[in-house]
């Protein structure tokens, strides 16, 4: 178990399509154990493993853990693939660990279907709607490469990679001043 650093746009590694999982190895379930770690540390409610430098077909999730009862229930998808979704959208202000501080409302189908293998390999089907059916397609898509603030204008999108930039650039001088 280990806590990772999460890459942040506008890294281009963010960019790339991330590759299936053969199979659901003991290394693949330490990857998911640091990856939902990494998520409840930063803190989120979802996590891709390209996110923290692996670009594999991975994904982590809980949302209801930051309710009032706090109660874990993380769920883990090995290569999702979305089979259903309704046309029938749902509008949510969305943020992403690796755009920080910065949220957009994003428009996504209300519902979807999803197939995966679940943390022990076995072939799973969920299906999700709300919040939960927001969030693994906000997953799937850091999987193609695509991040939430893509789906904006390129005026909004570049205002906010170049407030990205410039707080990256002031945390580098922080770390050189401690
Ligand atoms: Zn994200």
């Amino acid at each position: 178990m280990a806590i990772k650093k999460i890459l942040t746009a506008p890294d281009p590694f963010l960019k790339q399509i991330s590759t299936p999982v053969k199979e659901v190895t003991k290394d693949i379930q330490v990857l998911m154990d640091d990856m939902l770690d990494t998520m409840y540390d930063a803190p989120g409610i979802g996590l891709a493993a390209v996110q923290i430098g692996f670009p594999l077909r991975v994904i982590v999730m809980d949302i209801s853990w930051r309710n009032e009862d706090g109660k874990k229930e993380p769920y883990f998808f090995v290569n999702p693939e979305i089979k259903v979704k309704t046309k029938i959208t749902s509008t949510y202000e969305e943020g992403c660990l690796s755009v920080p501080d910065q949220y957009a409302e994003i428009d996504r189908p209300e519902e979807c279907e999803v197939n995966y293998l679940d943390y022990n390999g076995q072939k799973s089907t969920l299906h999700a709607e709300g919040l939960l059916a927001t969030c693994i397609q906000h997953e799937m898509d850091h999987l193609e490469g695509i991040l939430f603030i893509d789906y904006l204008s390129n005026l909004k999108k570049n205002m906010i990679v170049k407030k990205l930039i410039k707080s990256k650039k002031q945390s580098s001088k922080e770390r050189i001043v401690a």
